[in-house]
């Protein structure tokens, strides 16, 4: 049967199980309201996400090229051009990715319904996460509150996750030639920051790329260094392609197990796999919990679902900017704006600062971090949002970092806030 693929949060042409040669006549990408629109007086998609997002496409559109599969990119709701392109294109399929969240669920039914009124049927693919939706509903029946307990159950089950059979293996190699263009191409193009942790261009090219260089050395001391807040190697650097989908965890776990052959598995090998759980487990409290993950109120002044405004939020509008007179929280913002990333430390105490400190509600940051961070996604983000709130799988009831004793324990030096306090 001929079909469309409409890529989603998979950008990438290996481990996808929505394109495949013998069914994939076109492949679309759709700028939808998620990208072009706003939410509480804030814009959904800011300046950093947005060039990421056009590399990876610019790279997408290259790799099908390749192989002669042409390529659409539409600024309009998918379940208004999608049943028009299938007309045109005359295809009785649609493959595409299932997502956990729930707007992209609700598109998902807008737009089978919308292609069913023309014959065409929406075929959806469960490989944004590394376990699938079937085999964790075997594992974990009952609900996601807690994460040690998600890892408890699931653990035994990642032996059997396995790169797709189209996906040629990660070998820690050198560059094809063709990865090795593509990559001269775009050596030339600076951060936006020369602070930045690092220079991140989109697309399932330099995903490969960073993924093979990671695991060649900087993976062997994660667990070490995950705290840290300066540079490259620290942590993975890997979450803006895995939430556009440039890689899938799945290729990230088969490149761990082959690094751990090469180079011995040890504690930080093993940790790098914990964090990709995490990421799952964000992602089926997303499936289960539906629009729950937008309410709740950690501040007692807000009540649950409240309509918010901006405007009585001095303090937001201080935090969002990097000016609250606090150097630590400051750093960390400033970091944010101006190069869209933000390490892991850093996120859980401007968060926490926001919450628990400043008592805002916690919806305000979350819709701030939505539009700025290179690496968005709506599950890990709310999640870790709520999980920071206390509305969620947080059985200490939230999390409060006091600021003065994490800048003294991760930034004893203060390197970090003279790197972003001082003008570039
Ligand atoms: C308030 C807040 C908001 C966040 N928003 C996002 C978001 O929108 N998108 C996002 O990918 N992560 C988010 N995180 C989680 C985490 O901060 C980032 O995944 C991590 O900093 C990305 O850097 P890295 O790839 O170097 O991570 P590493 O430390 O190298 O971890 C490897 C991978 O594991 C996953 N991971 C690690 N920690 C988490 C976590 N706590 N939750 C979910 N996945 C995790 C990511 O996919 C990451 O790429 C948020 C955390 C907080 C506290």
């Amino acid at each position: 049967m001929a079909g469309i693929t409409w890529f989603r949060r998979n950008l990438r042409i290996t481990d996808n199980a929505a394109f495949q040669l013998r069914f994939t006549m076109a492949g679309v990408f759709f700028f939808d309201q998620q990208w072009t629109g706003d939410w509480l007086g804030i814009a959904r998609c800011g300046e950093h996400r947005r060039n990421f997002l056009q590399k990876s496409l610019h790279d997408l559109e290259e790799n099908l090229r390749a192989l002669d599969v042409p390529f659409h990119s539409i600024t309009a709701e998918p379940e208004v051009e999608l049943p028009r392109l299938c007309r045109q294109l005359n295809v009785d399929e649609v493959h595409t990715q299932a997502l956990p969240a729930y707007a992209e669920r609700q598109q998902a039914t807008r737009v089978r319904q919308a292609l069913m009124a023309i014959g065409v049927r929406l075929i959806e693919h469960d490989d944004y996460t590394l376990f699938p939706t079937t085999l964790v509903a075997e594992a974990h029946p009952t609900s996601f509150t807690s994460f040690s307990k998600f890892r408890k159950k699931l653990t035994p089950y990642l032996d059997q996750i396995i790169v797709a059979e189209n996906s040629p293996s990660l070998h820690l190699q050198s560059l094809t030639n063709q990865q090795a263009a593509v990559i001269n191409e775009y050596q030339d193009i600076t951060p936006p920051d020369p602070r930045a942790v690092m220079n991140f261009i989109g697309g399932e090219t330099f995903a490969q790329q960073h993924l093979v260089q990671y695991c060649e050395s900087a993976l062997f001391h994660y667990k070490e260094t995950r705290n840290e807040l300066i540079g490259q190697d620290y942590s993975s650097k890997l979450s803006p392609w895995l939430n556009l989908g440039c890689i899938s965890p799945r290729q990230v776990l088969a490149a761990v197990k082959q690094a751990e052959r090469i180079g011995g598995a040890n504690a930080s090998t093993e940790w790098l796999i914990v964090e990709l759980m995490w990421r799952d487990f964000f992602q089926f409290c997303a499936l289960e919990r539906g629009h729950e993950l937008f309410g709740g109120s950690a501040n007692r002044l807000v009540e649950p679902n409240s309509s918010l405004s901006l405007e009585k939020d001095k303090d937001f509008t201080r935090w969002q900017h990097g000016a609250t007179g606090h150097p630590f929280l400051d750093a960390n913002m400033r970091e944010l704006a101006a190069t869209g990333f933000m390490s892991n430390r850093g996120r859980q105490n401007v968060a926490s600062a926001l919450i628990h400190d400043l008592g805002c509600d916690w919806r305000l940051g979350a819709v701030w971090f939505e539009q700025q961070l290179i690496d968005y996604d709506p599950a890990s983000n709310y999640g870790n949002w709520q999980y920071i709130a206390g509305i969620h799988a947080n059985s200490r009831g939230g999390s409060w970092f006091n600021l003065d004793k994490q800048a003294a324990l991760y930034d004893s030096e203060q390197q970090y806030q003279a790197l972003w306090l001082t003008k570039s």
